[in-house]
């Protein structure tokens, strides 16, 4: 097949060629065109994508577009033809927005169902003609269990991000999802990572599937500048403030690793002025709509996150994403960084690494086979809050606190309640550049730069000139590797 340059050429009926000439796309992305033909046929499909590619309207057109080319007759409420399996509420959401801005133009009648929330309304809405189902496992399966909902019609299943599915133990709800279908079907998986549990389910799903896979976005894409900053799990959150305050951010989004860890976050930075919020999966569904929605008008300035909950988030043009610690699984940090970068605009990707994380940075700079960029924060030094007694930092944090001697500076920053605070220092000269002034260290150590907080001359240089010397000859070693 010729490399399809546009929509039209894929063979997509007019109204959804109307559909996405209103949404402003002017040329598939790689996964769209090599899925949307595939699935118009009718065969099975095997897709490594995530989410960034563009995957959504990969399936979605196409279904749409068989659903148009082969009308329903005579079909019950509550019994949808296409059943699409999405792992989190969010991207239950997303997919199903989806699918409604592409059928637009269209009858075709699509419906969201996730737990969380009060099931009366989804057993109402389910009592009319339904085409799209779009569910979390969970919820359907207690809408299967109360026959709210009739499956004996699927004619075409999808399990969108399989391999988050897994991880997050849906596999004993999907095969019992599975036995509720009828065997004549066709079934797509899409999987940002093709895992021997993934090849297991996809051989018990699929028929004879054709098998497609793009490129990470982060190996595909220059987008998005990545960069890393050495510091210590106490002083992170200081960091983060002044970080956002001094560039002068306006939407980041923020990823830690615990509920707990988000919350903490939120309250903190909204402490100092910004205005942020937490989402995560002990958070009310309307709580976190309310969140989301406020980050893409821009009423919130930082979204803190853990990493289910802002999987399947969207945000057009996206423009900074910190991983405030790094992710235990190294694919998660992919899907973070994806969340920026997206549909051809730039994007930043800032990770605050402490030395206990260096072994989870290997294992990430290995997956994405290049080194993260490191960076120093100019007005910006450990020391500059290590040399605060810890009974201040202690009432605004919940970490085990690192035993460090309240020791003084020899002059020139000196120590700043500012930085403390998240406020600028004031010997500090504002970035104009709208980015935290940063200083290269390039390459990357596999090990943090010895002692940076001790070696730190209290002269008021920037901490990046310290960290630079630090990491020389590691770096030299590096861009001679
Ligand atoms: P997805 O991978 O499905 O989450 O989509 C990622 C983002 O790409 C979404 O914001 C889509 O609106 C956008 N997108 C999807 N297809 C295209 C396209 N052909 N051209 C430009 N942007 C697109």
């Amino acid at each position: 097949m010729s490399n399809p340059n546009t929509f039209a050429s894929l063979g997509l009926a007019e109204p959804l060629l109307r559909a996405v000439t209103d949404t402003g796309y002017e040329h598939p992305t790689p996964i769209q065109a090599q899925a949307i033909p595939q699935v118009i046929q009718g065969g099975d499909l095997l897709a490594a994508a995530q989410t960034g590619t563009g995957k959504t309207a990969g399936f979605t057109l196409p279904i749409l577009h068989r659903l148009l080319q082969n009308p329903a007759k005579g079909r019950k409420p509550g019994q949808p033809r296409v059943l699409i399996l999405t792992p989190t509420r969010e991207l239950t959401a997303q997919v199903e927005e989806s699918v409604r801005t592409y059928g637009k133009h269209t009858a075709i009648r699509s419906m969201v169902m996730f737990g969380g929330v009060n099931i009366n309304p989804q057993i109402n809405a389910l009592r009319k003609p339904l085409d799209i189902l779009v569910a979390t496992p969970g919820r359907l399966l207690d809408h299967a269990h109360q026959k709210t909902v009739d499956l004996s019609g699927v004619e075409i299943l999808v399990l969108d991000e399989a391999d988050r599915m897994l991880d997050m133990g849906f596999i004993r709800d999907i095969r019992r999802i599975l036995a509720l279908l009828p065997k004549q079907r066709q079934n797509l998986l899409f999987s940002a990572t093709f895992s021997d549990e993934i090849r297991e389910l996809s051989r018990g799903v699929l028929n004879n599937p054709a098998e497609i896979s793009v490129a990470r976005r982060n190996t595909a894409s220059e987008l998005v500048k990545q960069t890393m900053v050495l510091t210590e799990q106490a002083h992170k959150r200081d960091l983060l403030s002044h970080i956002i305050r001094e560039s002068g951010w306006h939407q980041v989004l923020v990823f830690t690793r615990t509920k707990h860890g988000a919350n903490r976050l939120a309250e903190k930075l909204t402490k100092d002025g910004l205005s942020a919020a937490a989402i995560h999966g002990n958070k009310s569904q309307a709580a976190r709509t309310r969140a989301l929605a406020g980050f893409k008008d821009g009423k919130v300035a930082v979204l803190v996150a853990t990493d289910i909950a802002a999987r399947g988030i969207d945000i057009d043009q996206l423009p900074h994403v910190v991983n405030f610690e790094l992710p235990n699984v190294p694919e998660d940090y992919v899907h973070r960084i994806g969340r920026t970068g997206r549909a051809g605009s730039e994007g930043s990707a800032m990770s605050l690494v402490d030395r206990s994380e260096i072994k989870l940075l290997n294992a990430i700079e290995k997956l994405i086979k290049r080194p993260i960029e490191r960076t120093t924060i100019e007005g910006w030094s450990p020391d500059m809050v290590k040399a605060e007694p810890a009974h201040v930092r202690d009432a605004d944090d919940d970490r085990p606190h690192r035993s460090s001697q309240p020791r003084r500076h020899g002059g020139g920053t000196g120590r700043s309640n500012g930085a403390r605070s998240g406020a600028r220092p004031a010997s500090r000269p504002r970035s104009e550049s709208g980015s935290p002034r940063t200083g290269n260290s390039a390459g990357r150590s596999g090990q943090p730069a010895a002692k940076p907080a001790r070696s730190h001359n209290g002269s008021g240089q920037s901490a990046g000139s310290n960290h630079r010397s630090s990491a020389a000859p590691r770096r030299a070693a590096l861009l001679g590797k």
